[in-house]
């Protein structure tokens, strides 16, 4: 070949070789997810709030995703951080996720020192749904309704247990944010998940907490435990829960706290299979099954555009700079 053809031919060449190697976003897809399972990491223990929203999710996102075997591993501890920081570092390869809820936002600022970027190492799948809290009590409190509560609180100071899923989980910010409204310091007692902290609140070995109502629901409704109060600017409608009052009613000014779930991949992770998974959960979200599952427990299913992975990301921001101040200013943090 003579030299000029050979010149252009050369760097001719190398791009075709390129080409040929870097993989189009649907070929790293193809046979995604096939035999392998992909596993749910919910950062805390089973049987609670966040493990129900997660096992539901997977129940509905099987079948779009071609009968995919989906599992849930409970990394729990540390308020959600473990869990996180594991799929913060899983393989990018599609087969580990992350169910996590508002602590993707107000973690960073109720806890000093996490091990993993909530903003730069995960990408965002859609946000799931929005679940109110409840403040419950111990089936042997005498107090009958919220007033009756805060009359007890304020004859016990400094004997009340408040059981929490951590530090920096949504029980630890709802609690902290409960006793600063009434005034008293409480006693944390940490577990690894509010499913177990239940299990002791219901024994009567601790006095109070503040849950998920995908927690809550079902104890209430079987008398298990007293409920006082919600945590949401406005009442639930879910039968259960809609002649409970807000904390705002109550007369705590502005106590508003409302629990998002969303999905999350390790940073990295092809976008062919994040849009396979996205297209999943929106079908997931659809699914009359789920709907009607999550409502009885007192959540939205996200029916808006936050089940988009940018308006994901957006939104999360969004409560990161509501919360971070409003922790500060409540002087809520752990140092
Ligand atoms: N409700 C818990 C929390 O306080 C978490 C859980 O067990 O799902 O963050």
């Amino acid at each position: 070949m003579d030299k000029k053809l050979l010149r252009l031919a050369l760097p001719l060449t190398i791009l075709i070789a390129a080409a040929g190697c870097s993989k189009q976003p649907q070929d790293e897809a193809a046979g995604y997810p096939g035999d392998k399972a992909i596993t749910i990491v919910v950062p805390f223990a089973a049987g609670g709030p966040t493990d129900r929203v997660a096992r539901d999710l997977a129940e509905a996102m099987r079948k779009p995703l071609g009968n995919a075997t989906i599992v849930v591993d409970n990394a729990a501890g540390a308020g959600g951080s473990i869990g996180a920081n594991k799929v913060a570092k899983a393989k990018n390869d599609g087969y580990t996720l992350l169910v996590h809820h508002i602590g993707m936002a107000t973690m960073p600022s109720l806890v000093r020192n996490i091990p993993f970027s909530v903003e730069n190492d995960f990408e965002y799948l859609g946000l799931i749904n929005d679940v109110p809290m409840t403040v419950i009590g111990k089936p042997a409190l005498a107090a009958n309704d919220y007033k009756e509560l805060q009359a007890w609180i304020q004859q016990n100071k400094g004997k009340i247990n408040l059981g929490n899923a951590g530090v920096g989980s949504a029980s630890h910010l709802c609690g902290m944010l409960f006793q600063q409204a009434s005034g008293t310091d409480m006693t944390a007692v940490a577990y690894k998940g509010t499913g177990p902290a239940m299990t002791d609140l219901i024994a009567g070995q601790i006095d109070l907490m503040c849950d998920q109502t995908t927690n809550t629901t079902s104890q209430i409704e079987a008398k298990k435990v007293k409920a006082y109060a919600v945590t949401t600017a406005q009442r639930v409608n879910t039968p259960v829960l809609k002649d409970l009052p807000t904390l705002q009613e109550m007369g705590h000014q502005g106590f508003s706290v409302s629990i998002f779930h969303g999905l999350y991949a390790p940073k990295g992770t092809p976008p062919g299979i994040l849009k396979k998974l996205n297209e999943a959960l929106k079908v997931a979200v659809k699914d009359p099954d789920f709907i009607r599952k999550q409502e009885g427990l007192g959540a939205v299913v996200v029916n808006d555009n936050r089940v988009e992975p940018a308006e994901h990301k957006k939104f999360v921001q969004g409560e990161i700079a509501k919360w971070t101040p409003a922790i500060k200013a409540a002087g809520v943090y752990v140092e």
